[in-house]
């Protein structure tokens, strides 16, 4: 079974020197379009594959199915989830699948065996609101940013390992800021600015490769990033 999916994660069109969903294709050959390499040149890799093999005469031993599934960018619980414990799956009593991997810069076609999978982080802290021209220990917004900078320091100490050479990116786990929630929202200017918020939260895209030790991982969660004695939730979800 050859898998690939066809969902994208969001553009910002401005951003793009092309328009993301227009697949322009410039004179060097390359493809500007949005999933254009997370997946789809795999997806086409397979077919062009399959066209070629057929092309040739090819007779595999056993079926080849090539799956298009949708949904994987978050979580792949409507596709690739459901699918796998259909009837129809079941069916085709598939041997091996292939999935996702990188696209690859030059001639050379890397393998990949293993996924890391996403554990999305959402931490929180509470506190007294407090007015902004006093300086109080505890506050969300103080109990939120010393986690943040401990997360921080952590997913240096990752990176710094695939900067030195030592692991490669797929072997660490990475950490990166998703979203920042906090403020209290004011209809004139934006937000009060001379209040200290009772709430803040941050989101986190963190993805776990299969050789990391998970339990220290989620001690680490808990016990420094968002621990109960800073006032302090988290919820993990994937
Ligand atoms: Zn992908």
């Amino acid at each position: 079974m050859l898998y690939s999916h066809t969902d994208v994660v969001p553009a910002e069109h401005d951003k793009w020197v092309h328009h993301p969903f227009e697949a322009h294709l410039d004179s060097d050959g390359r493809i500007y379009a949005r999933g254009s390499q997370d997946m789809k040149c795999v997806g086409l890799q397979y077919l062009e594959a399959v066209r070629r093999l057929k092309g040739w005469g090819f007779q595999p031993k056993r079926n080849v199915y090539v799956l298009f599934a949708p949904d994987e960018e978050i979580g792949g619980h409507d596709g690739a989830e459901k699918f796998s414990l259909s009837e129809v799956f079941r069916g085709l009593n598939v041997g091996i699948v292939l999935d996702e991997g990188l696209a690859s810069p030059d001639e050379h076609y890397r393998a990949f065996y293993a996924e890391r999978s996403p554990w999305w982080l959402v931490i929180k802290a509470v506190g007294a609101p407090g007015h902004g021209s006093k300086l109080y220990d505890n506050s969300a917004m103080e109990n939120l940013l010393k986690s943040i900078e401990i997360i921080r320091r952590y997913r240096a100490s990752q990176f710094d390992l695939i900067k030195a050479g030592l692991k490669a990116d797929g072997d660490v786990v990475s950490i990166n800021m998703a979203f920042l929630k906090a403020g209290t929202p004011s209809p004139t200017t934006g937000y009060v600015m001379n209040l200290q918020p009772s709430e803040a939260e941050a989101g986190f895209d963190i993805r776990v490769p299969p050789t990391a030790d998970t339990e220290s991982l989620e001690r680490r969660i808990a016990e420094e990033w968002a621990p109960s004695w800073r006032n302090m939730s988290f919820r993990v979800s994937n």
